[in-house]
């Protein structure tokens, strides 16, 4: 690296580093969830979004903090309302791929102005269906950030 800018050095690093290796696990709830369980599930694991899963395991869709307000509002009682229909929806989830780079997905982040993206590939029974492999949030992109300033000099 010798005699080049470090703001070169920096980007270069930085357009190197992968989804796969930054990846955090998935937090999960079933389809037929309530509400009021995905609510519950928020606080235990501490995350922003769930991600939903079909009866075989597959991402079904996406469950915001903001999808679960929304659905409080009403005056139904949040243990009869189902997540699968509050949830945003397959085909309309935003995904990524493991060898996806960080940087690519943090660029969806911010185009489709969301939170959070699953980690996926195509099931190895059923390729039409995703596999959840983990999820990048802005969490992620947060924690490689710092990694990325942080690191001493070569
Ligand atoms: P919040 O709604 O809590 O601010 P987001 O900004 O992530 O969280 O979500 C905004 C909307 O986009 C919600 O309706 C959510 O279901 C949806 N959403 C979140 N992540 C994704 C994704 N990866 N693909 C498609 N839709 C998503």
């Amino acid at each position: 690296y010798a005699g080049r800018p470090a703001s070169s050095v920096i980007s270069e690093r930085l357009h190197k580093l992968l989804v796969n290796d930054y990846k955090a696990v998935p937090i999960v709830v079933s389809e037929s969830a309530s509400a009021y369980d995905a609510i519950v599930t928020l606080f235990l694991e501490d995350v922003g979004t769930l991600f939903v899963v079909n009866q075989k395991g597959y991402l079904a869709g996406v469950i915001s903090r903001k999808d679960l307000l929304r659905a409080s509002l009403g005056n139904k009682t949040l243990e009869d309302v189902p997540v699968s229909i509050i949830m945003s929806r397959m085909p309309n989830i935003i995904t990524c791929a493991p060898d996806e780079t960080l940087f690519a997905a943090a660029k969806k982040l911010i185009d489709f102005q969301i939170d959070s993206l699953p980690v996926v590939r195509p099931g190895e029974e059923d390729p039409k269906q995703m596999e959840l492999l983990g999820r990048v949030t802005k969490t992620t992109i947060a924690k490689a950030f710092v990694e990325l300033g942080s690191e001493p000099k070569v």
